[in-house]
């Protein structure tokens, strides 16, 4: 039999996740793939404390339960236009209607495809759990505390993530930093409706002829999304030019083959990507372009 509880708020939620062995149930997107006869979902979509998008002077913040669509079509917020090229490439329109950006990170799949975007632009999730009344950090109802963790840090590998069981991802924090290049790409079988053999985000800033700050993130070559800050920091202070960068990269990457696509190919892929988007970003910079993504 399968149960299903529909709480009002985010406290009555975190109670019942604390009470007993319930699945937290977003868009159902994933869960759904592997449907069981016998479970107890909690859904959290009703939950207004999960579905809000805000900013505020540093960061952006978006509530878990917010979905691609949501994220496509408000326009509250000017998100990361990055963000905004990875989730149109989510599936189709009714995953996109369904599935959410919390669903996406919990899910925790490297092929998840706001991943290299999120761990790019440095996101961080924050996670809530009931505490008993005795504990000190509270919401104003005193029963709710919150860690905020980064992304890179929360995901720990193939649909592993260090989320307790007794904790709800609540919003995810985008720090606001004006970038002078972005770029998303993703290789799969067919423009929509397929899942990545490849994927890549590129964020770079320079100001006054310098690159000031440069993200390099590869999804499906690895069990978590793959960033190496120690290649990023070689290649802004000029010690590593692009050849250099894309022999470390080479060096770096794992990539598998698996029914979706060989270890060669994604390899030869990704380096690619990165050797193409470091050209632009070098270009950009020598001429002192300011061309603004964010
Ligand atoms: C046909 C199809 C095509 C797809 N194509 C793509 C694609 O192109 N790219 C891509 O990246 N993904 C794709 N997916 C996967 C899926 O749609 C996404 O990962 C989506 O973002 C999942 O969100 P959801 O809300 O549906 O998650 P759910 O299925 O509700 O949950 C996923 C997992 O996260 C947990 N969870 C969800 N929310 C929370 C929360 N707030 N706190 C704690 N735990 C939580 C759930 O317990 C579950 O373990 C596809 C899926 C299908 C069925």
């Amino acid at each position: 039999m399968v149960n299903s509880y529909a709480p009002e708020n985010l406290s009555e939620a975190l109670r019942l996740l604390q009470a007993g062995k319930v699945t937290p149930y977003a868009g159902g997107t994933d869960i759904m793939v592997h449907p069981r006869a016998a479970a107890s979902y909690l859904f959290l979509r009703q939950l207004p404390e999960l579905g809000q998008i805000s900013a505020t002077e540093q960061f952006y913040v978006i509530g878990s339960t917010v979905t691609y669509q949501d994220l496509l079509t408000q326009t509250k917020v000017d998100l990361p236009d990055v963000l905004l090229q990875a989730c149109r490439k989510v599936a189709a329109p009714p995953i996109r209607n369904l599935g959410t950006l919390g669903g996406n990170i919990c899910n925790a799949s490297p092929a998840g495809d706001t991943l290299p975007v999120l761990y790019a632009l440095d996101a961080s999730v924050r996670l809530a759990r009931f505490e008993p009344a005795s504990v000190n950090v509270k919401d104003t109802d005193g029963s709710i505390s919150y860690r905020l963790l980064p992304l890179r840090q929360f995901i720990q590998g193939v649909r592993r993530t260090c989320r307790q069981p007794d904790e709800l991802l609540t919003e995810i924090l985008i720090p606001k930093v004006r970038y002078t290049l972005t770029e998303y790409e993703k290789i799969a079988a067919r423009k929509a409706q397929a899942i990545s053999k490849v994927s890549f985000c590129g964020a770079a800033a320079a100001e006054a002829g310098q690159l000031t700050r440069l993200a390099l993130a590869f999804g499906s070559v690895g069990v978590t999304v793959v960033r190496d800050s120690q290649i990023e920091t070689a290649i802004l202070n000029g010690d590593y030019d692009i050849a250099a960068a894309v022999k470390a990269y080479d060096q770096l990457l794992r990539p598998i083959t698996d029914q979706r696509s060989t270890a060669g190919y994604r390899r030869t892929v990704c380096l690619n990507l990165v050797r193409n988007f470091l050209t632009a970003v070098l270009a950009q910079t020598r001429s002192g372009a300011q061309v603004t993504d964010q």
